[in-house]
C-alpha cells in the first residue's frame, strides 16, 4: 500500500506536557482554498495559523499524515491496518491518539480499529468536519480543540478515555456504537443503543460509567489479518429471489449482514428461507442486524425471525452494520474455524453490543 508516512512536528511547549499523535488521513476537515478558489489539502505545516488556540493546550503535538490524502469514502481495510500499526509502532511513546478522517466511513474505522487494536488502554479518538478548516464556519477548529483536550485527558495518572471513540460537535461516542446520520448538520454522529461518553459544554462531562476498558492483555498486539469476503444484504418488501441468490452466491464469500426489519424480522416466503438455508449450509454465516436505528435483534420473537433462528441465522443484538461487518472482517481473520467465528458473534467483544446473546 502506497500511503508513506511524512512526520511533522507542531509544536513543543513543554518537556512534561501531555504528547498527542495525530494521525491525519485526508476528508473534508484538512480542505483549504487556494488562490483559484478551489478546495485542496492542507498543509499541516500550518496548522498553528488555522488553530492558533492549539498553543493554549499546552500539548506535544506530532502529525503522521498519509502520504495520499483521501476522502472517507475510499477507505479500506488496507488504511485501518495503516492506522492501527502507527498505533502500535508509537504505542509507548505518546498518552493518545487522534485520528482526523473523513466522515462519510468515519464509524466503519473506528469499529474496525476497536476490534484490532488488542488490548488497548490509551485513547483513540476520531473526529473529523462538515466543512472544511479553510472555511469560515467550519467546525473543524471545534472539533480538533475538544477531541484533542480528551485525547489528554487523565484522571489519577490514567487517561479517562481507554478505548476508540468518534468525538463529534459535542458529543464523544464509542466509537463501534456510532453511525453517520446527518449530511449537512454539524451534529453528524449519533449512537441510539449506547450513552454518550462525554458532552462538551463549558466543561467536559465525562459519563464514566459508562466509558470502557476492554484490555484482556497488559500489551498492545494489532489483528492485521482481515477477512473483507463479507456483504451487506439489505431487506426491502418485494426484494427478488434472483437478487438474493445471486448475493449469497457470490464466489468466496464468508459471511452475510442480513439487515432486517424491526426486531430482526424477514419475509417467510419459502424461496427466501431455502436460500439462506443453503447459504449456511455452505459455511456462509448470516448476522442479522436490524434496519431500525435503535432496539435490537430478538430472534424468534416474531414469527417472522423464528425460521431464521431455526435455520442458523446469528442475531446481532443491538449492533450497527458498521460494528456487524468490522466484527465479522475481524473474526474471518482471526478465528481458524466457521464456528469458532459464530461463538464469537454472539457475543459483545468491545462494548460494541449488549452483553447478553439476543437469540
Ligand atoms: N466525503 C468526505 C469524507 O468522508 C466527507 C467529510 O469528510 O465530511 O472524506
Amino acid at each position: 500500500m502506497k500511503n508513506k508516512i511524512i512526520h511533522i512536528n507542531t509544536a513543543a511547549p513543554k518537556p512534561s506536557s501531555h504528547s498527542i499523535l495525530i494521525i491525519y488521513t485526508g476528508g473534508t476537515m484538512g480542505m483549504v482554498y487556494d488562490e483559484s478558489g478551489a478546495l485542496v489539502p492542507f498543509d499541516f505545516q500550518l496548522i498553528m495559523e488555522e488553530v492558533p488556540s492549539l498553543r493554549n493546550l499546552q500539548l506535544n503535538l506530532t502529525v503522521i499524515a498519509f502520504e495520499e490524502l483521501i476522502d472517507s469514502s475510499d477507505m479500506n481495510p488496507d488504511h485501518w491496518v495503516a492506522m492501527a500499526r502507527i498505533i502500535k509502532e508509537y504505542y509507548e511513546s505518546y498518552d493518545g491518539f487522534l485520528i482526523l478522517h473523513g466522515t462519510d466511513t468515519m464509524a466503519y474505522t473506528a469499529s474496525a480499529l476497536s476490534f484490532m487494536l488488542e488490548g488497548l488502554s490509551k485513547p483513540v479518538i476520531l473526529t473529523g468536519a462538515q466543512l472544511p478548516i479553510g472555511a469560515s464556519r467550519s467546525d473543524a477548529r471545534e472539533n480538533i480543540i475538544t477531541a484533542l483536550e480528551i485525547t489528554s485527558a487523565k484522571k489519577n495518572g490514567k487517561p479517562i478515555v481507554q478505548e476508540v471513540c468518534i468525538f463529534f460537535d459535542r458529543f464523544l461516542l464509542r466509537g463501534n456504537r456510532a453511525k453517520k446520520v446527518e449530511s449537512s448538520h454539524f451534529d453528524a454522529f449519533h449512537s441510539e443503543n449506547y450513552p454518550n461518553l462525554a458532552e462538551a459544554g463549558i466543561y467536559i462531562e465525562y459519563n464514566e460509567a459508562f466509558l470502557g476498558n476492554f484490555a484482556d492483555q497488559a500489551t498492545l498486539t494489532i489483528q492485521e489479518e482481515l477477512d473483507s469476503h463479507v456483504t451487506i444484504l439489505k431487506l426491502f418488501p418485494g426484494i427478488n429471489e434472483k437478487v438474493v441468490e445471486g448475493t449469497l452466491n457470490v464466489p468466496g464469500l464468508r459471511a452475510v449482514v442480513l439487515e432486517t426489519f424491526g426486531a430482526g424480522n424477514a419475509p417467510t416466503a419459502p424461496w427466501f428461507l431455502a436460500a439462506l438455508r443453503k447459504a449456511i449450509e455452505k459455511g456462509i454465516i448470516i448476522y442479522n442486524v436490524s434496519q431500525c436505528v435503535g432496539g435490537k435483534v430478538l430472534q424468534g420473537r416474531y414469527k417472522t425471525s423464528q425460521m431464521l433462528d431455526s435455520i442458523g441465522v446469528i442475531g446481532g443484538n443491538d449492533s450497527t452494520t458498521e460494528a456487524a461487518v468490522t466484527k465479522l472482517m475481524y473474526l474471518l481473520g482471526k478465528e481458524n474455524s466457521v464456528e469458532a467465528v459464530k461463538e464469537k458473534l454472539k457475543f459483545a467483544i468491545r462494548g460494541e453490543m449488549q452483553a447478553n446473546p439476543s437469540y
